[in-house]
């Protein structure tokens, strides 16, 4: 494992080289626990696509918790999984209107009781929505930090207890922000190190160094989809006052 000082070296450049706030996260906390809850295995471009409509249908948690199930699933249905998703959206929208006055609850325990909300979920809201401290571990946060040598573990779940002990509270939200992105881009199934600014820190064996012959395309469309992210959370925002 690498030392603290390592990993908080690594997490400052890495915040600078990706500033931007997490994908999802925009509007309030109603509005990022829902579109977090749809994200599950889909494109946040997808969540965001769908989001202005979706808000303008159902703009508070009272609206979602009174919505016939059709209607929902309809708002939806552009994405994977969107008949359980509906099901589920009603569901917490219930819970919370019932049983938390309407209001997202601020605590992991609490959010993990809402249907549909694992604890990758309740820890991207705890800190995009409530700026508490969370590591929010997903397949890429996972796979990267293993790569890197910070940790050793064989499931998200020991991942994040892992991290939890070697990252300082402050630092904490800025794991899922970077590494998310960075996952699905340069660190990917087969990493792309040979753009990989970590290269000489990483401890992974197989190391993918040669470029390939269409790098620049490569490099291209990383950043026209970072680009494309920042134009629709712009629209969201507009969409959303
Ligand atoms: S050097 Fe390769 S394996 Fe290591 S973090 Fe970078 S992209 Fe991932």
């Amino acid at each position: 494992m690498q030392s603290t000082k390592t990993v908080l070296k690594t997490l400052t450049k890495f915040s600078l080289l990706y500033p931007d706030l997490g994908a999802l996260h925009v509007g309030t906390p109603y509005h990022m626990i829902v579109m977090v809850a749809l994200s599950a295995r889909t494109r946040d471009e997808q969540i965001l696509k769908l989001a202005p409509g979706f808000f303008k249908a159902f703009p508070t948690v009272n609206d979602l918790a009174v919505a016939d199930i059709g209607s929902i699933t309809k708002a939806i249905n552009t994405i994977g999984l969107y008949k359980q998703k509906a099901k589920n959206l009603k569901s917490m929208a219930l819970m919370i209107v019932s049983e938390f006055d309407g209001t997202v609850p601020r605590t992991l325990e609490e959010l993990v009781r809402l249907p549909g909300v694992g604890r990758k979920t309740a820890s991207v809201i705890l800190v995009a929505a409530f700026d508490t401290p969370a590591i929010a571990v997903d397949t890429h946060v996972y796979r990267v930090t293993n790569r890197l040598g910070w940790v050793k573990t064989k499931t998200v779940e020991a991942t994040e207890q892992a991290l939890l002990k070697i990252i300082p509270k402050s630092m904490q939200p800025i794991v899922n922000r970077v590494f998310v992105p960075f996952g699905r881009t340069i660190c990917i199934a087969k990493p792309r190190c040979w753009a990989c600014p970590l290269v000489n820190e990483c401890t992974f064996a197989q190391k993918n160094l040669i470029p390939p012959s269409n790098k620049e395309k490569i490099l291209n469309t990383i950043q026209s989809m970072r680009n494309g992210i920042r134009i629709l959370k712009e629209a969201l925002h507009a969409a959303l006052r």
